[in-house]
């Protein structure tokens, strides 16, 4: 169906137009209330108008919008020094989103070998299944054919191996290998956690062939598997890191974070952005880290993922027809499904309930991070209303 508006026709679209939303919740035109546990594919971790965002954001609007990166912007060297106190890193630089931060990421490994005198040194090593964005380097880097088909020829550099073949990975090794780029729980490519050790051994590999590790978190960082960043659970750290989403809590932004070492190619003029790190932006940055670093935050995520996964499960044991498996880590999960994805994506939409698909026929469940015990309940119950609606349908 073609749609009737001026955009671009590369949506397909709900029926559902967006007016207003509190915490969980989102109203639509029509006067209808929705339990958003898609948080605008995992931005709004703290809910729609978390009081503390619209006040930071608010006050930033009568003072200042916008400067460019030509002078100091005093919130995003706080933003970056608290981004850095936080985590492995030592150094930060905004974007507007995902992709870019990506972008920076290959960017900043790339440059580190050329200023170390090996500019042959660009390969970047991704895995199957992975999404990074869709500029043309990312969709390179993600590998997918989808994303890739009729847009010319591949950006290179990146060459990608099977999602759990360690020896597919040493062996694509090679002297003019830079980086190793991963999710450390896939997002798009159907809610897969890398595993701990796994994530270890990839540390060690880079160690010892002298490569960067680079990880994608841009789904799964800011607390959404109740640690700051999802590697953190695995005890390693990356030299170089993609964050979005989340950061903003829906206001565009996006950050790559390094250590001192490996960001010392970027020195001045190589790279730049006019709108990155602007005030808005970092104003409501701060104001989520405000949030997310309060004590006992990140403990009550997991709490409550291990309330919504024992739902999860139970789901999965009384409707083997509709659900297979859940999938994920923290509040980053779902449920691979029996019956195609967007038949599930549907019922719950006709339950007024919002969740996004996957890949590998999974429904990702991302409630805002400060989902109430009752509001897990409630989609819980829309869950199992929309599992018997699909099962008396299957026969089953
Ligand atoms: C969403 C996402 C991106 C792209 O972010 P955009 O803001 O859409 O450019 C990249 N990597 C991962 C893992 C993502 O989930």
């Amino acid at each position: 169906m073609t749609s009737q508006s001026a955009l671009f026709d590369t949506y397909n679209r709900a029926p559902l137009g967006v007016e207003r939303g509190e915490g969980c919740w989102l109203h639509d035109t029509d006067g209808r209330t929705f339990l958003d546990f898609g948080s605008g594919i995992a931005v709004n971790a703290l809910g729609h108008a978390h009081p503390h965002l619209v006040s930071a954001l608010t006050a930033q609007a009568g003072k200042l919008w916008h400067t460019s990166n030509l002078y100091r912007i005093p919130d995003q060297e706080r933003l970056a020094e608290r981004l850095c106190a936080a985590t492995f890193a030592d150094r930060v630089f905004f974007t507007n989103s995902g992709a870019e931060a990506v972008e920076c990421a290959v960017k900043t490994a790339r440059r580190y070998y050329y200023a170390k005198g090996e500019p042959e040194r660009i390969g970047i090593i991704t895995f199957e299944g992975a999404f990074h964005g869709r500029t043309l380097a990312t969709i390179a880097a993600g590998g997918q054919a989808k994303y890739l088909e009729g847009f010319g020829p591949k950006a290179p550099g990146f060459d990608q191996v099977p999602f759990h073949d360690m020896d597919a990975l040493e062996a694509a090794i090679t002297d003019e290998t830079a980086a190793i780029l991963i999710e450390p729980v896939q997002g798009e490519g159907g809610l897969r956690p890398v595993p701990d050790e796994t994530l270890r051994a990839l540390r060690e590999i880079c160690d010892t062939h002298g490569l960067l590790l680079i990880f994608d978190e841009i789904q799964c960082g800011m607390g959404r598997t109740g640690r700051l960043f999802a590697h953190e659970h695995a005890g390693i750290a990356p030299d170089i890191m993609a964050t979005a989403k989340a950061l903003g809590g829906g206001f565009p932004v996006g950050a790559c974070l390094a250590t001192e070492e490996a960001a010392s190619g970027m020195v001045p003029g190589v790279h730049g952005t006019t709108y990155g790190g602007n005030p808005l932006a970092m104003a409501v940055g701060n104001a989520v880290l405000d949030v997310m670093l309060e004590d006992g935050f990140l403990d009550a995520v997991e709490q409550k993922a291990l309330r919504l996964k024992q739902g999860l499960v139970s789901l999965v044991d009384r409707f083997p027809d509709i659900f297979s498996d859940v999938r994920g880590k923290g509040l980053m999960t779902g449920l691979k499904c029996v019956v195609p994805n967007t038949d599930v994506v549907r019922a719950l939409f006709d339950g007024h309930m919002l969740v996004v698909p996957a890949g590998d026929n999974v429904i990702r469940i991302l409630p805002p991070l400060i989902v109430s015990d009752e509001e897990i309940g409630e989609g819980l119950a829309r869950l199992e209303a929309a599992a018997r609606g699909l099962s008396s349908r299957t026969g089953a």
